[in-house]
This record gives structure tokens, sequence and C-alpha cells, in this order.
């Protein structure tokens, strides 16, 4: 594709991390794609990791799974669900992707014999990944947010290589800084000079703001808004104020009311267009601001202590997923964390999910708290409470039936247990030689799978389709050997993969259990605001339901 033309945007972060950049990124893509111009966001993580699925979720958040399989960073999802398509291997990399295929281009001697330095080289590799993600599909503007804050060590030759497309195409290129505006408790006024000296830290590069986008506890005042203006030589109303909101959703529309969107084009000199705007959005962020009634939906798993600190990263396109059902559906979800361990320590007693409408237990690895979860899926199947597993939580759901209704004493997933008496989950024959070698990175059963589903089913009630594509993640699967006797007993295998040998969805008829169904793929992957995912809608349903 010709990109003669196309312009890019570089979101780079200033202060400190963690102050929603990738927010900032979504929502300019959404708010530029409103105005009529195809946008591209791609997402720069200076690590050193090939990819984000060899790190631990309380380390880094969830990995989320291209539909091509690449396993990337979090803000993927988030600006999978602003942009409202998904996005491809083009628009994700890391320095060790980067430094990966020039150590593999230097083996194979296409260096001719030269030196392979930092600069150009990685430099040039960097710039010719951020060009190739700008050729999706007609796409005019790719918006790039480069991980981490403006001084690290680590992503100085992504700014690098920003300076250098700026200097080459100075029409065409923009840089917009996301900072931080404390409120020193001590002080009670708000600061702007660490955004001063982020700023200076970013000229350091050769590279001038455009834009700063202003993170504060509260919105900017107008003295505050002038000397940002003076001292970074920024004009004053491309100093955007974005203060603390309740939802991110809300954060397009709050750019819009500062006509950000307008100010980008204008900026790179790009006509407005006729456009279909924010409408649709702007009712789906009424629905979820003003949804009244509760639906108390526990999510039973383990990776959320970091120090003294709860995070719930480790599952955020779950919890994404809960809030575009229900907002579908008129009602407020509130989520409760309970962490799996402390059912099997006493600290917590399984009768405490009786005071909630639906269960989930969403994906995870090895052995720390399953026997947790697994007294979890019990409680919810035989009191009859709505339950969701999503990966291991339909492993473990197959676990639980294999031992407490076929009578498998013992039964358990080999990735536990390899001496188990009744491998019900087992590990999948392609995963078998990875593992002996040690392959471990980006090699599981990755990206999208087509599913077949059973007529009668619940799941094909719910999609109503007879195939649907679902992403994965995983090495281990349903033991195709019990299957049968499973299925005797009462379980429902009711999406299978075309030729029948994967288990993808299992289930219980709603004549035994309202809604007890689990699949091997993340549906949360995929589920958006404006297309909610139609099994977490049918689950949140039933929840309701329950709640009557
Ligand atoms: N640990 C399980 C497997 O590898 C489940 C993975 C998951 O939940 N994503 O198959």
């Amino acid at each position: 594709m010709d990109k003669e033309g196309h312009k890019y945007i570089f979101v780079i972060g200033g202060v400190m991390s963690g102050v929603g950049k990738g927010v900032v990124t979504s929502s300019m893509g959404l708010i530029l794609q409103s105005k009529g111009y195809p946008v591209n966001l791609v997402k720069v993580d200076p690590y050193l990791n090939v990819d984000a699925g060899t790190m631990n979720p309380t380390e880094h958040g969830e990995t989320f799974v291209l539909k091509s399989g690449l396993e990337t960073d979090q803000d993927m999802g988030n600006y999978e669900r602003f942009l409202g398509r998904d996005l491809t291997s083009d628009d994700y990399m890391t320095s060790g992707m980067v430094y990966q295929t020039v150590i593999e281009r230097e083996r194979a001697l296409k260096y001719g014999g030269k030196c392979v330095e930092a600069i150009p080289h990685v430099r040039d590799e960097i710039i010719r990944r951020v060009e190739a993600a700008a050729s999706y599909n007609g796409s005019r503007l790719s918006v790039i947010e480069i991980g981490g804050t403006v001084g690290d060590f680590q992503n100085a030759l992504f700014m690098e290589a920003a300076r250098v497309m700026k200097m080459r195409m100075p029409n065409d290129v923009l840089f917009v800084m996301v900072s931080y505006l404390p409120v020193p408790g001590t002080l009670g006024e708000m600061k702007s000079k660490p955004t001063q000296n982020a700023v200076r830290d970013l000229n350091s590069y050769g590279i001038q703001p455009d834009f700063l986008i202003a993170r504060a506890p509260h919105p900017l005042d107008d003295k505050r808004k002038e000397k940002l203006a003076v001292a970074c030589s920024v004009p004053p109303d491309h100093v955007i104020s974005a203060p603390d909101i309740k939802s991110i959703y809300d954060a397009p529309l709050n750019f819009e009311n500062d006509r950000l969107g307008d100010m980008l084009l204008g900026a790179l000199k790009l006509p407005a267009k006729k456009s279909s705007g924010l409408a649709a959005w702007r009712n789906f962020v009424k629905r979820i601001n003003t949804a009244k009634k509760e639906v108390k939906i526990a999510i039973v798993g383990k990776y959320f202590d970091t120090g003294d600190y709860v995070l719930s990263d480790a599952y955020l396109s779950v919890i994404e997923a809960i809030k575009f059902s229900s907002a579908a559906l008129n009602v407020k979800p509130a989520i409760t964390w309970i962490n799996a361990k402390h059912f099997e320590t006493g600290k917590a007693k399984v009768a405490m999910l009786s005071q909630f409408d639906g269960v989930i237990v969403p994906g995870g690895f090895g052995e720390s708290g399953i026997e947790g979860k697994i007294k979890a899926i019990e409680y919810a199947r035989t009191r009859k409470i709505p339950y969701f597993g999503l990966c291991y939580g339909m492993q473990l759901m197959t676990v639980e039936y294999a031992r407490n209704v076929v009578g498998m004493k013992g039964a358990n997933t080999m990735e536990i247990d390899i001496k188990t008496p009744y491998p019900v989950v087992a590990v999948m024959e392609d995963q078998k030689e990875k593992i002996k070698d040690g392959k471990m990175g980006g090699t599981m059963r990755l990206g999208t799978y087509p599913a077949y589903l059973k007529k009668g089913s619940i799941a094909r009630a719910a999609y109503k389709q007879e195939m649907v594509q679902e992403r994965h993640r995983h090495r281990y699967e349903i033991n195709d050997h019990y299957v049968p006797e499973l299925e005797k007993a009462g379980l429902v295998f009711s999406g299978t993969s075309p030729d029948r040998s994967l288990m993808e969805i299992a289930e219980l008829p709603k004549s035994v259990h309202p809604f007890m169904l689990g699949t091997q793929f993340h549906p949360e992957l995929q589920a958006r605001p404006l297309t909610p995912h139609p099994l977490f809608t049918e689950f949140i349903k039933t929840a309701i339901a329950k709640k009557k």
C-alpha cells in the first residue's frame, strides 16, 4: 500500500506510569475513527520479553491474545474494545521482538558484513515496524503508544525512531505527551513542575510535544494551563485537561468536549469529514452510568495480590466483558474478588458464595488455589448458582464433575497431577514435545479457532449460530478418552472443533442447572462495548433471573 501522506501520532508518558496512556491512545483512536478516518493503533512495549505471554499477570496484568495468536499487552484489549475491531500482529512490538528480528537477520548474513548497531539497525527496524502497521486496510492515521515514561533507558531507541520519523516527515508526525499533575496532600495544590521537567526530558531527545494531556485528580484550572503552555511552548488550547473519571469509557466523550479530535486533525492538516460521530458510544456510556439494579458477581481466582495491594488487572477483559453485557441488560455489576486459596485454608467458607448471583472461575495456570476453585464450582453446581468457567474454569468444572458426579475419585488435570487415576484434562498431543524441549514462549494453542455448536444447547441458543470463532490460550484439553463417560453422566460438550476431537464448550442442560457452562476458549477477549459477548450476556441474564 502507498503510505504517502500517512499520519503518525506518538503518545509518550511523562512523570509516572499508570496514568492512562492506553486510555488516551484508545480514545484518540475512537474519536478520529468517528470523524471518518480509519485509524490504526500500535503498542510499543520496551521490555525484552519477545511477547507478553511469559510474564506473570501480577507483574504486568492480563495477557491479551490477538486473533492471530500473538500474546500482547492488556492495552491492546482496550484498543480493540474502543475501535470495535480486531488488531493484527503488526500492531504490537516489544524490544525483544525488534532485537530478535535484527539478530536473526545478522545470523543470516543479511547485513553484508557490517557492524550491527543500535543506530541505525535497531532504530530502523522499529521504523520499519511502525510503517508496516500503517499499511492496515486503507488506514490514514496511526496512533503509536510508547510504553513506559520519558527518560527510561528502555524506551530511548523508540524515542529516537520517533524523532527520526518526524525529521523525515515533518508534516505527518505529531507528539502527544500524557503527563501527571500531582496534588500533594500536605499542599493541597496542583503542581505542574514534574510535567515541565518531563517535557524538558523529552526535549533532550530532540522531541517537542505538540499536545499535553494533563492527567490529574481534578480538572486543570486556567492558571496552570497557561503556566504549562508557556513553560513547555505548547499552544494553550493544546493543553488538555484529563481529570480522574468514573469509567474509562467516559474519556473519549470528555476529550471531545474539549474538541481534541478537531485539534488533532487541524494540527495534521487533515480536513474534517462527514462523520458517523459518537452517538452509539454515548448511548453505551449512558447505560453504564445510569443502570441502578445491581447484579452481584464473584470472581474466584488467584492473581490478585501485589505487595499490600489488590490488583484486578490480571482479569481485565473479564471485567469489561461483564460490564458490556450488564450495560446491555440495564444492570450494574458489583464484582467481588475472591482468592481461591482462602477456600482451602478456611479463611473463607464456600457458603459465602450464596450471596452472589453468579460465579466465574477465570483462566489460570498451575496448582495454586485449584482445590479452592473446585470447591467453589461444586457449590455453584449443587446450589444452582449461575456459573461461567473460562478456560481453566472449564477444565476444573470438568474435574469437579468427574470427581463428584461420575465418581472418579482423584480425577484431576495432568497440569497438577500427572499420576492421577483419572486424567480428565490432559496435555495436548502437540504440546508434549514443546514442553520437553523447554520451548514455552508463544507455543500454547493460541489465537482463533472455529467451534461447532450442538443443537438445543445453551451455547447454540445464546450465539444463535452453528459455527463460532473464538480465541484460545492453553496447553491442556479435555481428555477425549473420558468424554463418553462424562456425557453419559450428564455433562454436555456443546461446542467442539470441526473434527470433534477437541471439546470447546461444556455445559449442563437447562433442566438440571440454570447456567453451568465452561469454555476452553476466552470469550472475554472478543467482548466489545457495542457488541457484548453472547455467552456473557446469557450468564448475566440468568444471574439476574436468580436474583428474582
Ligand atoms: N492452564 C490451563 C492450560 O494450559 C488453562 C489455561 C488458561 O486458563 N488460559 O490448558
